[in-house]
């Protein structure tokens, strides 16, 4: 007999916690024995059930061996609609996050702001995807008063997949750029995929329960022309603006230091006043990602004070944009991934900082298609034109671009076709008294150089 997804959501209530890898079986749990590319969890129910999962759920019956094995049609699915119904019970806000770059530092922001007020939960790491959503909705129990879920996607309608099931009251598309223009069709397909945030903010009609007529905000980075042609087409009408321009913002802001580390000032544009704020962040990018976490707070009301000590408090440790110093240099660690808008921004970060000697160090970027050369050619003129004193490309399609491009290397630019030939290049010309930006998709696993420095 099937389970349905009302009897789980009982013993849900009941055990609270939720198991999917059988490394790490909370006592007491419910075991989701989910499918990977090279596994099939039904094959471990009955291993989670011996290390302590109260049961397992599986949707093969050759592995149902008792009671405590419960029989469902798709294990993912059934985990889905398990967050989506927990969702609906929830009355409290949730802040849906995407974008093509920043949501991780963005969210982190978000929750350093809003913890300072509230008990909120929030995504863990990164785990954005069509199981990490779910999972994060399931840890959020009756003692939070407000979530923020990052949402992820590399393909159309995985926006409307998350959005169906954490269900947003409040949203934000950081931005919409270059990134898995493989899966989601180029800019175009990333724009659609990505509004999908909107259009489940935009006016619903009534469906007859409570949710459905409450209204969803949306927060908008007024300076980001493609997001406000976006939200205009869906005549989003709750919206919040921010930015560093417009007087409709609710909040305002621009950098006054970039050193590396960022020092802003901010203006609630409702009561005139102006802040400062020193940050742990670096990259005039994060200003999106702080002015967006300053916006909510203050939309949430809470006070300057309690806003301005989230974004203080917030340090970075994830190799996104962190900062790192050494005995000898600076390093802006920023190798967890790449893509060519965020390669564009960090680069040009690293041109405008106060800094006596820089050094780029740029991998190759990856899931481009048939756009790889490219884009990889536009990363490279823009690291050749940026005042910098040394120049590293490791990896095989920034050579080929500067192939393409005849450039003649000067002196200052170093290629190598794998890290580790960089590693030995650099343990021959080793790098002192500088400030060096790594970065490169995650393939390219930069932080083998880092303790060259
Ligand atoms: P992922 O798709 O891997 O989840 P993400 O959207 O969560 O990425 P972050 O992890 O916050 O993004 O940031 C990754 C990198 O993107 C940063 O280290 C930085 O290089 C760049 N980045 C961050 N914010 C922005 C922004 N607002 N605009 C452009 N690039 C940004
Ligand atoms: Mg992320």
């Amino acid at each position: 007999m099937m389970t349905t997804t009302e009897q789980l959501y009982q013993l849900y209530l009941q055990h609270s916690v939720i198991s999917t890898d059988t490394r790490k079986i909370g006592s007491g749990s419910l075991f989701f024995a989910l499918k990977g590319d090279k596994f099939d969890a039904n094959t471990f129910a009955k291993q989670a059930i011996e290390a302590g999962a109260a049961y397992a759920i599986i949707d093969n019956p050759e592995y149902q061996l008792g009671e405590r094995y419960l029989l469902v049609d798709d294990v993912l699915t059934t985990l889905q609609d398990l967050a989506r119904h927990h969702r609906r019970q929830l009355q409290i806000p949730v802040v849906g996050l995407t974008g093509t770059n920043g949501k991780t530092t963005t969210k982190e922001l978000i929750n350093a702001v809003l913890s300072q007020h509230f008990k909120t939960q929030a995504t863990q790491g990164n785990l954005n995807n069509h199981i990490g959503v779910p999972l994060t909705i399931l840890t959020i129990d009756a003692t939070h008063e407000a979530a923020v879920i990052e949402m992820g996607a590399n393909h159309q309608k995985e926006i409307e997949l998350l959005c169906s099931i954490a269900q947003p009251s409040h949203g934000m598309i950081t931005n919409v750029g270059k990134a898995h223009l493989e899966g989601f069709g180029g800019v175009e397909g990333v724009k659609k995929g990505k509004g999908e945030l909107y259009d489940f903010l935009a006016p619903q009609p009534p469906k007859g329960g409570a949710f459905e007529k409450q209204d969803r905000i949306a927060f908008i980075n007024s300076d980001d022309a493609v997001l406000m042609e976006m939200a205009d087409a869906r005549h989003l009408h709750h919206v919040v603006y921010y930015g560093t321009q417009d007087i409709d913002n609710l909040i305002s802001g621009e950098i006054i230091e970039n050193a590396p580390l960022l020092t802003i000032q901010w203006t609630n544009n409702t009561t005139g006043q102006t802040y400062t704020v020193k940050t742990q962040l670096t990259g005039a990018y994060n200003l999106n990602n702080i002015l967006a976490a300053i916006s909510i707070g203050t939309y949430f009301k809470l006070s300057a004070k309690e806003i301005n000590a989230g974004i203080e408090g917030y340090q970075p440790k994830n190799n996104r944009s962190q900062i790192v110093q050494t005995a000898t240099n600076t390093l802006i660690c920023d190798y967890y991934n790449a893509n060519p808008s965020s390669m564009m921004v960090a680069i040009e970060n690293i041109g405008k900082i106060d800094a006596k000697r820089k050094v780029l160090i740029l991998g190759d970027m990856f899931e481009l298609g048939d756009e790889s050369p490219a884009e990889h050619l536009i990363v490279i003129q823009k690291a050749l034109d940026t005042p910098v004193d040394e120049r590293i490309f490791i990896g095989k399609d920034f050579p080929a671009a500067a192939k393409s491009m005849n450039h003649q290397p000067s002196a200052i630019d170093h290629f190598y076709l794998t890290a580790e030939d960089a590693i030995a290049g650099l343990k021959k010309n080793p790098i002192k008294n500088s400030t060096i930006l790594i970065k490169g998709s995650r393939g390219m696993a930069l932080e083998r150089l880092v303790e060259l420095f």
